[in-house]
């Protein structure tokens, strides 16, 4: 099966609230202009979901591209309507500062390239949305944060189940807790690819390939805001069953999380097995979303035989009429850097306690 069909004491848990915003935007509405989307990097997932998606949006307008491949400049200029002043290349990047029509870029590059063009993005002062997950490490997160910060400009990170009404009532249960106190969760994402070597970037270490971060994010980001908490300790242990295919990152990651209050967590990413699903024990009971981070048909259940009918609106048009709002309203993005910089320093401690055979490693987020 293809990719693509499968895709957080008190004062933690305040601070998550934060940086999660259930619901805002949704029912917000705008009357003004449309904001212009600029897509960097013209890969599978700016054609297949993104662009697709730009025309399905309330507030957003696909004004700009950025591609190193001028064979893809003319179908994506026939197919969208975009004009030759809106063209750019990865060396003139810069020069979207004097175009009108463009108030955001949008980051779509392998992960090991986020930092580097966010930080060129922001330096427009045009609004940066930056693609899952944020960048490689810590630092280069920090970077960007201060980029967008020094030129004023507003970020978002494209995660796009934040925005999906399901994931948004987990959210809200995090903070009313229906079933009782949490007691343990599970998050685990993967799926089954059959050509590895097919995989491009994402076999790359250099590049930012790899489960842990591609997929890993999502349920590392799962368990945080399912929790409504950050976690205070992870170990974790890779594994490789097609050795002499993943060369330099590992096909199976899985990971402990230690939440306050003595709140346990499984997490799992993988390209070796379909898995998608995020489970919440509870002491009067239980829910699930399976899948949960899929481009469609996220659902659920309870233990007291709820279910969390599938939504139909596309998700990455949520998402970016979500983040167009926040630009028209000048209110808070629902997904700011710090909440993708959290993961990424989770993956850091995960390859950390990895690399010293699961030793426990402390995290103060
Ligand atoms: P892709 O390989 O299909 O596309 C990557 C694009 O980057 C290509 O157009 C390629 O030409 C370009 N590129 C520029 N410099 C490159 C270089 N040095 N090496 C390789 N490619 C280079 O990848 P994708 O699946 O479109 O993923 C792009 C980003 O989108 C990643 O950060 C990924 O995690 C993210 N993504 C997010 C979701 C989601 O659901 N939010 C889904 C898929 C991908």
């Amino acid at each position: 099966m293809k990719r693509r069909h499968f895709i957080k004491n008190t004062s933690a848990a305040l601070s998550y609230g934060a940086l999660v915003a259930p619901f805002s935007g949704i029912s917000a509405t705008s009357t003004a202009k449309p904001i212009g989307v600029c897509l960097v990097g013209l890969g599978i997932y700016s054609r297949d979901l993104l662009a697709p998606a730009l025309q399905l949006t309330q507030h957003c307008k696909l004004t700009g591209i950025v591609t190193g491949t001028p064979a893809k400049i003319p179908v994506w200029q026939k197919m969208y309507n975009i004009p030759d002043k809106n063209v750019y290349n990865y060396n003139s990047i810069h020069q979207i500062a004097d175009n009108p029509d463009i108030d955001v870029i949008y980051i779509v590059l392998p992960t090991g390239l986020h930092a580097e063009y966010a930080i060129k993005a922001a330096e427009t002062g045009k609004h940066v949305w930056c693609e899952k997950p944020m960048a490689k490490t810590v630092a280069e997160c920090e970077s960007i944060i201060k980029a967008c910060n020094a030129n004023k400009v507003k970020l978002s990170i494209g995660y796009r189940m934040q925005h999906e009404p399901n994931t948004q009532q987990v959210i809200k249960w995090s903070q009313e807790k229906p079933y009782g106190t949490i007691k343990s969760l599970k998050a685990e994402a993967g799926y089954f690819d059959p050509n590895p070597l097919n995989s491009g970037w994402r076999l790359n270490k250099k590049l930012g390939g790899g489960p842990i971060y591609d997929m890993g994010v999502y349920p590392i980001n799962a368990l945080r805001y399912a929790s409504g908490m950050e976690p205070i300790a992870v170990t974790a242990k890779h594994s490789t069953k097609r050795d002499d295919v993943y060369t330099e990152v590992a096909e199976t990651t899985n990971f402990q999380l230690e939440f306050p209050d003595g709140i346990t967590a499984e997490g799992g990413t993988t390209t070796g097995e379909n898995v998608n699903i995020l489970r919440i024990d509870c002491e009067k009971g239980w829910y699930e979303l399976s899948p949960f981070q899929s481009y469609t048909g996220v659902k659920g259940k309870t233990s007291d035989g709820k279910i969390l009918e599938a939504h139909k609106r596309n998700q990455q048009a949520q998402q970016m009429d979500d983040d167009a709002l926040a630009i028209q309203n000048n209110t808070t993005v629902m997904v700011p850097g710090k909440n993708g910089l959290n993961d990424i320093a989770i993956v850091e401690a995960i390859n950390a306690s990895a690399a010293q055979n699961g030793k426990r490693i402390t995290l103060s987020l």
